[in-house]
């Protein structure tokens, strides 16, 4: 399918691996012109090197971090004005309910609630100049059904969805969606760490972490960045216009609900 977005320009932030750069390489693979974003240089350097040889489009750099006020001010400087904004930043440490102090609330709200709407604020009015944009987050299936060990996260992307949830119905006038996209368990770095963290708790092995996790999504397995990607780029098509603030659940059926 023709998405209808060649020629377009995107920022994907945190994007030299993991479920960002599975979304990167799906929009270039769509003719879309990229800005890559992670903090580490050498591996971003080697992802956008790997997506300008394989799809000919055009990739610039910014190695910073995505939820400080210097990193973020970089980044968008170098993205100048885009057509499609994809948000992502690491995730917050798991842990216990009782675990967490004031300090570790902010951060995961600095990083994964006001890091995302602090792109879109910066994004959103040049987007509705042009008539046309299209807004991801990368949030998490924890949105919909909370994860124990992930407080942090099931907290802050939460704050995150109802922001989206209002923001999108007064964008999508102009031409311009958010939609978020939750991940449920993915073939990540991001999924060996909380797998190390079972195998850690459990005191089981890496192999026994993984098949315990795999069975309890129902597709018998861990989601790929290739598909997370694939379901990003549709959401930025020309085809995804009429999707307003929806939460897409990619999780091989692993949160048991009807709706
Ligand atoms: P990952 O494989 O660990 O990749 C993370 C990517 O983000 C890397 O490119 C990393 O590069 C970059 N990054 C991390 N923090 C950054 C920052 N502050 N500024 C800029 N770049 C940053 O993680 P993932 O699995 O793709 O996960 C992406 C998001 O989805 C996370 O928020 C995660 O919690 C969420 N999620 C993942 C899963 C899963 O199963 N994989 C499930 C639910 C939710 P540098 O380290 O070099 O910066």
């Amino acid at each position: 399918m023709d998405l209808g977005i060649s020629g377009k320009r995107a920022l994907v932030c945190a994007s030299s691996k993991g479920l960002g750069r599975g979304c990167a390489e799906a929009l270039a693979a769509a003719g879309v012109d990229l800005v890559m974003n992670a903090r580490g240089a050498e591996a971003l350097e080697a992802t956008a090197e790997t997506v300008r040889e394989t799809q000919g489009v055009m990739v610039t750099t910014v190695a910073a971090d995505i939820t400080s006020n210097e990193g973020r001010a970089e980044v968008l400087d170098a993205a100048g004005a885009i057509d499609i904004l994809v948000t992502n930043a690491g995730g917050p440490p798991p842990g216990l309910w009782s675990d967490w102090e004031r300090d570790d609330f902010i951060a995961a709200l600095d990083a994964n609630m006001l890091t995302p709407i602090a792109l879109m604020k910066a994004c959103l009015p040049g987007m509705m100049e042009r008539g046309w944009g299209r807004v991801v987050n990368i949030t998490s299936q924890s949105v919909k059904a909370p994860i124990p060990v992930l407080g942090l996260s099931n907290s802050a992307r939460a704050g995150l969805t109802g922001y989206v949830a209002g923001t999108a119905r007064q964008v999508a006038g102009s031409g311009v969606t958010i939609n978020n996209l939750l991940p449920g368990i993915h073939d990540t770095d991001r999924a060996i760490a909380l797998d190390t963290g079972v195998v850690n708790t459990q005191g089981i092995t890496m192999d026994e972490a993984r098949a315990q996790r795999a069975a309890t999504i129902p597709a018998g397995r861990y989601g790929t960045s290739e598909e997370f990607g694939a379901a990003c780029a549709f959401l930025c098509s020309q085809h995804a216009g009429f999707i307003v603030g929806q939460n897409l659940l990619l999780d091989g059926g692993a949160v048991n609900a009807t709706l």
